[in-house]
This record gives C-alpha cells, sequence and structure tokens, in this order.
C-alpha cells in the first residue's frame, strides 16, 4: 500500500520524501504461547507496554507515521514538495510483493532518484557508552545476501555393495570443506564499520583509553589498524558479522531408504555478505574451495550455470537455492550530504528537546539483515533505516516472545517524524 500527498510544486522531481514501513509480522511459535505475559495477539495495555506480535516491528513506525502525516494534514500543513508513504505486506518474508511492486511504481511515477530522503524501520537509541551520551545509530547500508544450494548426485544401487563415499558423505565432506574456510573478518579504512567504531572511539564517554588510542591510531598505522580489529573480535562478538561475509549451514536432505544408495543430496548455505564483497565474489570463493571436493573424488562440478570441469562419479552443482541473491546495499552518504544533515540534525533536536541527555552522537552504522529498502535503491541515494524510540522502550526484543513497546515512544517517535517533515519540506538544502 501506498499513499502519496502532492506538493504544491511537483515538477521539483528530485525533493521528495518517502517514509516506509511494513504491516506484516513473523508468526509466533505456538509453542510459545503460554510464556508470553499478555497474549501476543491481544494488543493489552497494562498501563506500561503494550503487548503483542509486531508491537516493536513495525507497526510503531506504521502508526507513527500515519498518526504525525495525519496530525499534520488536520492542522492544515500543505507540503511543498510531495510526501510518500509506503508500507510493505510481506517484509519478512523477502518483500517482492510488496515493497517490490511499490518501488516499481514509484520510479515510474517519479522517476529515478526522485527522493531526497528515503526513512525506514531501524535500531533504537540508547547510551551505550554510558554518561547519559545519547547514540542514534541509522543504518546507511545493508548486507547482501546469499542462499548457496550444493546439490550431490550419484549413482544408485544397492547398499551393499556401496562405494567408499555416498552422496551424503560427499556433501558432508564439502560442507566441512566451506566451514574449514571462514571469510576472514577485515577492517577497512573505507568501511562503515571503521567509521562506526571511529565514531565511538571519538565520543562514548566510558570507552577504554585503549581502544581510543588503537582507533586513532588505526586512522594511519597498520599495525594499530590489525591490533583493533583484534581487540574488537575478542571484546565485540558480533563484529565477526560486521567484518567479514558469514556463512551458516542451514537445510541439508538426502536419501530415501536405508537399503538404497542416495542418488541425490543438498545443503543450502546462507550467507550475509560483508559490504566490501559481492555476490560475484562469493560464488567465485564457493566454487573454488568446493573444487577441491569435486576433483578429488572425480566428480562434475557445475558452478552458477558454468561446468568448470567434467568428473565421470557423478556431479556437484552449486546454484542460487531460491533466487534471492543480493548484492550488499549501495552506502548512503554521509559527509557533504544534505539529506544526512537533515535527518541528524533532525535527530539531535529531537532528543536534546525530550530527554535530560549530555549529548547527542549520530553513528552511522552497518545492518546486518534487509529491509524493504532493497526495492528503493534506485529511488535515491540517501537511505536510512532507523527508529526514533530508546532501546529500553522494548520489553523484550523483535521476533521473539514478549514483543512490547512503552507507548510514551510512540508519542516520542510521532513528535520526531513530524518534525522530520517539517524540516524537509521547509529545507533549502534540496
Ligand atoms: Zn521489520
Amino acid at each position: 500500500m501506498f499513499m502519496a500527498h502532492m506538493g504544491k510544486r511537483p515538477a521539483i522531481s528530485t525533493n521528495n520524501l518517502l517514509m516506509n514501513s511494513h504491516t506484516d509480522v513473523v508468526p509466533v511459535e505456538p509453542s510459545t504461547v503460554s510464556s508470553w505475559v499478555h497474549p501476543p495477539y491481544s494488543g493489552h495495555y497494562d498501563g506500561t507496554y503494550l503487548w503483542g506480535r509486531g508491537t516493536c516491528d513495525d507497526k510503531a513506525d506504521l502508526i507513527s507515521i500515519m498518526i504525525a502525516v495525519d496530525s499534520l494534514l488536520k492542522q492544515g500543513f500543505q507540503p511543498r514538495r510531495t510526501l510518500v508513504l509506503a508500507f510493505g505486506i510481506d517484509e519478512e518474508s523477502a518483500g517482492v510483493q510488496g515493497a517490490g511492486h511499490i518501488a516499481k511504481h514509484l520510479e515510474e511515477a517519479y522517476g529515478r532518484g526522485s527522493f531526497a530522503l528515503i526513512l525506514d524501520e531501524g535500531e533504537p537509541f540508547s547510551t551505550p557508552y554510558g554518561g547519559n551520551v545519547v547514540f542514534a545509530n541509522p543504518y546507511v547500508t545493508e548486507k547482501g545476501y546469499f542462499d548457496l544450494r550444493i546439490e550431490v548426485s550419484t549413482p544408485g544401487g544397492h547398499s551393499s555393495i556401496p562405494p567408499p563415499h555416498t552422496a551424503i558423505g560427499i556433501l558432508a565432506l564439502a560442507i566441512a570443506e566451506l566451514e574449514a574456510h571462514p571469510h576472514q573478518p577485515q577492517l577497512l579504512r573505507n568501511g562503515t564499520f571503521f567509521q562506526e567504531v571511529q565514531c565511538a572511539a571519538a565520543h562514548g564517554p566510558h570507552v577504554s583509553t585503549e581502544f581510543r588510542k588503537l582507533a586513532k591510531a588505526a586512522i594511519d598505522d597498520d599495525t594499530a589498524l590489525e591490533r583493533l580489529t583484534k581487540l574488537l573480535l575478542e571484546h565485540i562478538p558480533m563484529s565477526v558479522a560486521k567484518l567479514a561475509t558469514t556463512q551458516a549451514v542451514d537445510l541439508i536432505s538426502g536419501g530415501v531408504k536405508v537399503n538404497a544408495l542416495p542418488e541425490r543430496a543438498y545443503a543450502v548455505v546462507n550467507h550475509r555478505i560483508a559490504e566490501q564483497s559481492s555476490v560475484a565474489a562469493l560464488q567465485g570463493r564457493i566454487a573454488e574451495i568446493i573444487s577441491t571436493v569435486a576433483e578429488r573424488h572425480d566428480l562434475t562440478l557445475n558452478a552458477f550455470g558454468r561446468t568448470v570441469f567434467t568428473g565421470s562419479n557423478g556431479c556437484v552443482s552449486l546454484s542460487d537455492a531460491f533466487d534471492t541473491a543480493l548484492e550488499p546495499a549501495p552506502v548512503t552518504p554521509t559527509r557533504d550530504s544534505p539529506a544526512y544533515a537533515l535527518l541528524a540534525g533532525t535527530i539531535v533536536a529531537a532528543l536534546r528537546g525530550s530527554h535530560n541527555v549530555s549529548d547527542v552522537v549520530v553513528q552511522p552504522t552497518y545492518a546486518l539483515g534487509n529491509t524493504d529498502t532493497q526495492f528503493y535503491w534506485n529511488l535515491s541515494r540517501n537511505i536510512f533505516r532507523y527508529a526514533h524510540v530508546p532501546a529500553d522502550a522494548y520489553y523484550n526484543s523483535l521476533h521473539t516472545i514478549n514483543e512490547a513497546i512503552k507507548p510514551t515512544a510512540l508519542v516520542e517517535k510521532i513528535g520526531f517524524l513530524t518534525m522530520l517533515v517539517l524540516n524537509w519540506d521547509e529545507s533549502s538544502m534540496f
């Protein structure tokens, strides 16, 4: 679903604003229903929290966007520019039917690059380094995505006369080979995570002196960069996901009966592709690693539509399991960027006005998952994923039991979104 409020000057086609959220939710695992403090579809308000699946992801954005815009219009607000609200219906299952179609329509109606800024769901703000300094973390890029299918086909037969390795055995060897070659974490000076680390070191009140010094030295000293990478990996376990492509073997299947040699076995390996890599680079690396197994067992290797070599004992095929390959998202510029200045300035103004904080730091960061914005790359260079709510507004987390949010946080979000719309429409920067 999408709604557009045409501006008074719709002829100017590069300064539109798009605010996105999604209406779908992840399911509730039936066996966990009894673990909820209040039932997952009750919408119960207990005086502090509003309970239910979707309250945090992503109804908070959906409701806040609608209330902010509705109340502006009721007060006679007439934007000079065109404001678009888009609500996906299947973000939790890839977004093709919702945002996928909305994106096509918006590109036809408004053109490529027609949005000055796109805002979608993201992280809440918090005080991770103490000292009452609030860090707000808009995501400026997202990791890429690739599900690898490894399929091994070998001749069948009776299990009483088996070859040394069945299709399942060879598949297991291929998986072991992949896991023996994890992607190496790399902290790149031109990468988003390096900038995030620099920002924490410069503005985090209670970061260690060692971290602060290393981060500063790492700007032009390679040894310091190496030590900083080690420090991050040791102390922040999730750093590895920000520094490297990750791989997780998630599905496996093969064989039909215990006295029949399996003629086919397959596994699916989920990958989240690092900012510095690409789908093609990842596929090339996988083909190289698996080729050693295929060659050793005299199997034909078909890698992503190309026959790498021919063997006589069967075949290993590598493919995109569900045709869902996605490149890492283009990095939204933050230097000399009017859109970033607009967003960051609005965040700072909103937080200084509503919280008793000593400082506000806007720290661009890197999303490990994907949002509906994966369809919006053609519409704007300035895509931000950010939730203007305090982290403690959530009772628990997203996608799990006890999803609940403090409605006071929604009031704050509505205030922020209202300010963003007004600042965008008044700004002379676009
Ligand atoms: Zn979501």
